[in-house]
């Protein structure tokens, strides 16, 4: 194998960069790992005095996540600011139908988790300072040349461009992915003609650690329960999907006007809306690349794949590639092999195809059948959230969907077979 100055170069330390890097160092230890981020490393890495925001961004984590997180030694910090869901209650606005998941029907504490994208963050960078992972930001990769026996990955840094050569190259740019527009990957996109309002809102009654989707004829919204892990609070994180009109028109509304509106659109299950936090907002589309590898280069995260956020999949569907690509990455290490060798990058692919097919669809499908208001998808959706609560079958899929665990898990530290289903929690 050709002599290089690291191993692997992950562009991107977001999310799924930084958690690559992580079960990296978990799993194969001995790999040289560097990670180049634009942003700088964030000062206040060591989490101990946390509180969760008022206006912080937040992410739904399926129990198929809190899985992964276990094995990565990092569920027990995590868990301290994770606010458990333990009920998924599904409508349809103006509609006779309404689905019930709870997390008792299938033994289990939780269906999933809602922790806010910053204490996800810092929990990564806590325990990733303890690693021999290299980390360099504020930096930016610009360009990556094939080169014999590995690549060759142009870094910005400061004023000055170099090279660094690696086995190599993963992509964890994010959605709006750079690198992969720059590296001739083919994209499918399709906009949702929607957006995604992102804010953190008061109720007058309690979540009872309730996750609320709701599908109205002007677009889906999910309400997370948010807040203590321990006591049902007030607090929920709003995902309102809105058309690019009816966003400006929200977004002029004083704070009491934008609760009047989400009252008239979600109801009183949560009793009165009576503060709404910093409101952010995000075009949705659905970004998907067939072919995420070739020789030297892999993507991940939402450089791979950018789905709709109320179904709340993307990062959860983004964390069981990355555990594939590791598993992967383990077993070249352990026979000899690059760890950029197209065969172990194809491998990752057909390992995780199936599951980014199916949850893809799974996501898209939700929201075109609940987004649709044509009469007979107005009855085939009665049928479908009626359906769901009389026909066990249906019910446990939708439920393995939410939890994460439809799909397959790697072993990353080659502990037995190679991989396995997580099915033993329906
Ligand atoms: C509104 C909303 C709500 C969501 N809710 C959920 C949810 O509830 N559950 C769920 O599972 N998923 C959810 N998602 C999806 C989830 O947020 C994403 O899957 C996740 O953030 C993807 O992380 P990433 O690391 O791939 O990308 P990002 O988080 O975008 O990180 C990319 C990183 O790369 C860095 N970077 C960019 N270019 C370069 C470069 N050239 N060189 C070096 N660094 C670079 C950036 O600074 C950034 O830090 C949601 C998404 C949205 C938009």
């Amino acid at each position: 194998m050709a002599t290089t100055d690291t191993d692997l170069i992950i562009a991107g330390g977001g999310l799924a960069g930084a958690t690559l890097a992580l079960a990296l160092s978990r799993a194969v230890p001995e790999l040289r790992v560097t990670v180049v981020e634009s942003f700088p490393l964030s000062p206040d890495a060591v989490p101990e005095d946390y509180q969760p925001s008022y206006d912080s961004r937040s992410t739904a984590l399926a129990w198929g996540s809190r899985l992964i997180f276990e094995e990565l030694g990092l569920w027990q910090r995590l868990s301290e600011h994770a606010t458990p869901i333990e009920h998924i209650h599904v409508s349809d606005r103006g509609r006779f139908g309404a689905t019930r998941l709870n997390a008792s029907d299938h033994s289990q504490p939780a269906l999933g988790y809602v922790a806010d994208n910053r204490w996800l963050g810092l929990c990564l960078m806590r325990e990733l300072l303890a690693t021999g992972v290299q980390w360099l930001a504020p930096a930016e990769v610009v360009d990556m040349t094939p080169q014999p026996g590995g690549v060759g990955v142009s870094i910005k840094e400061g004023g000055d461009l170099r090279t660094l050569t690696a086995q190599c190259l993963v992509v964890a740019d994010g959605g709006r992915s750079g690198l992969r527009e720059k590296l001739g990957f083919q994209v499918r996109q399709q906009s949702y003609g929607q957006n995604a309002l992102i804010a953190n809102v008061s109720t007058g009654e309690s979540h009872q650690f309730t996750a609320f989707e709701r599908f109205t004829s002007a677009g889906p919204m999910a309400l997370l329960p948010h807040g203590s892990p321990r006591r049902a609070g007030n607090q929920s994180a709003l995902v309102w999907t809105l058309t690019d009109e009816a966003l400006a028109e929200v977004l002029s509304l004083s704070d009491a006007g934008k609760c009047q509106r989400l009252q008239e659109r979600f109801g009183w299950r949560l009793g009165r809306f009576n503060r709404i936090g910093e409101c952010s907002h995000y075009p949705l589309t659905l970004t998907t690349v067939d072919e995420p590898v070739r020789a030297g280069v892999a993507l991940v995260g939402n450089a791979a794949h950018a789905l709709h956020p109320v179904a709340g999949q993307g990062f959860n569907l983004a964390l069981r590639g990355l555990m594939t690509l590791v598993e992967q990455f383990r077993l070249a290490q352990s026979s000899g092999r690059s760890i950029g060798d197209l065969r172990v990058l194809r491998r990752y692919q057909e390992q995780h195809r199936q599951d980014w097919q199916q949850t893809v669809q799974f996501s898209d499908s939700l929201i075109r059948v609940f987004g649709d208001g044509s009469v007979p998808i107005l009855a085939a959706r009665d049928v479908g959230l009626v359906g769901l609560d009389m026909l066990p079958g249906a019910k446990r899929w939708f439920a393995r969907k939410a939890m994460g665990t439809g799909g397959r898990r790697a072993d990353i530290h080659g502990r037995g077979s190679s991989v396995g289903e997580l099915s033993g929690h329906e």
